[in-house]
């Protein structure tokens, strides 16, 4: 589906970032952030367009090149208006653009909206215990009962899904197919009969993510993202973006990771020349990534990115470690404690950092989250470099008939 279609295609670059800048004035003169609660603010902003600015008009957007969300973000937040991904990161990156490419008319009316506002916080479910980096693997099965399906497995590894209203399932329809062939793709209800939700705590005493378990969990058919048996390609959409969201982000220059390692770096001392120097070489590297992002953004001419997504992805997960390890070895005996407290909490959003110990202790995650380091390689290799692929012998073999612990 192209998502840039419903617009005056005789207006320019220029008149089209006139538009939505005078639409920004707009909504900021009706709505003044400092006064309008986060909800009001962010759903007239969606009623305006400015949303996912390249989704199609009634949907978020207006049809028009993605390049401008940028314009819109900075005039908005600059003048203070609510972030609508900071507390649903998940739903925003992932889930609206596989809803807009793959839903039906009724699933982008009902989800888009709610999900912007942050008034419904989805999760994505695909990782299983046995099936992560290979997660075609996967084993949770869904059997067709009439018009509904009837859900039983486990998933791990679940982001958010303590607080979310809707969850991005994939499972297993046909074993009989290869099994990239036999998956299908649903929205499913967090709060239906048979979801139990369990938390998993990680290295910095947060569980961001959960085990989930489904026991005969019913999802009507017209709660199905695609058609049956297409969960696989539907599946890619939210991958592609899940990598561009996790490592496509594009931060004031100087600010983030690198920015702590800044202040860091300001209030330890005196250094030595060698310590100054990876300082430096690490500044530069965060700044070249970010104006590599800034390049791949303005060169994904429409809304879903494509493999070369996974370089972003790979760049953040090594750098972040090695701006955290910088930034707790400037920090010399302090950087051995934690100094707001190790106390088990589940957060309401993820990837949140509050001192550079935590932030440390939080990038060993990096290279896991959204595809690990290696398979980000693998990605690069065959489908940007032409590379000859990785060894893949169940490729075309039923699912049910290919050997698992
Ligand atoms: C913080 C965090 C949040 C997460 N949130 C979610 C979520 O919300 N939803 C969700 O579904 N999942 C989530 N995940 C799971 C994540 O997607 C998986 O952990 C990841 O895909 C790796 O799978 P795995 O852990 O099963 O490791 P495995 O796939 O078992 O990999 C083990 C090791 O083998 C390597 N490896 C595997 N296959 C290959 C290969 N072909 N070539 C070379 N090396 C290979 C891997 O790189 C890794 O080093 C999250 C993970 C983390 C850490």
């Amino acid at each position: 589906m192209t998502l840039t279609d419903a617009t005056d295609r005789s207006a320019t670059p220029a008149d089209d970032e006139a538009r939505v800048l005078a639409l920004c004035d707009q909504l900021l003169a009706e709505l003044p952030p400092s006064g309008t609660d986060p909800v009001t603010f962010l759903g007239r902003q969606f009623d305006l367009g400015l949303a996912w600015v390249h989704f199609p008009e009634g949907y978020g957007g207006l049809g028009l090149s993605p390049k401008l969300q940028k314009v819109i973000n900075e005039r908005l937040l600059g003048a203070g208006a609510p972030s609508p991904s900071r507390n649903n990161p998940i739903g925003h990156g992932m889930g609206a653009p596989t809803i807009v490419t793959h839903g039906s008319e009724e699933q982008k009316r009902r989800y888009l909206r709610p999900l912007f506002t942050n008034e419904e916080i989805w999760c994505q479910l695909f990782s299983e215990p046995g099936a992560g980096s290979d997660v075609a693997s996967l084993s949770t099965r869904a059997v067709r009962d009439g018009d509904e399906w009837v859900v039983n497995g486990q998933k791990v590894w679940t982001t958010l899904a303590h607080v979310s209203r809707f969850g991005m399932l994939v499972a297993r329809t046909d074993p009989d197919a290869p099994k990239h062939k036999g998956l299908t793709y649903f929205v499913v209800d967090m709060h239906a009969p048979g979801v139990e939700v369990r938390p998993l705590y990680q290295i910095t005493g947060e569980a961001e993510f959960n085990e989930v378990y489904f026991t005969d969990v019913r999802i009507p058919d017209a709660e199905r993202l695609g058609e049956v048996g297409e969960g696989w390609r539907v599946s890619l959409t939210t991958l592609m973006n899940e990598r561009v969201a996790i490592g496509g982000q594009i931060p004031p220059r100087g600010s983030g990771f690198i920015g702590e390692l800044m202040r860091v770096h300001a209030r330890t001392g005196p250094h030595s020349v060698a310590r100054r120097d990876r300082v430096m070489q690490l500044w530069i590297r965060a700044e070249v990534l970010r104006l590599t992002n800034i390049r791949a953004a303005q060169q994904r001419a429409q809304g879903t990115p494509g493999p070369e997504g996974s370089i972003g992805k790979l760049a953040m997960a090594e750098l972040h470690k090695e701006i955290s390890e910088c930034a707790v070895e400037l920090l010399g005996a302090e950087g051995t404690l934690f100094p707001d407290g190790y106390t088990m909490e589940r957060p309401r959003s993820t990837g949140m950092w509050k001192n550079p110990q935590q932030a440390f202790l939080r990038a060993r995650a990096n290279s896991i989250e959204g595809g690990t380091t290696e398979i980000m390689k693998n990605i690069l290799g065959e489908r940007v470099l032409g590379l000859p692929g990785d060894v893949r012998v169940d490729k075309d073999k039923p699912w049910s008939e290919v050997p698992r612990s």
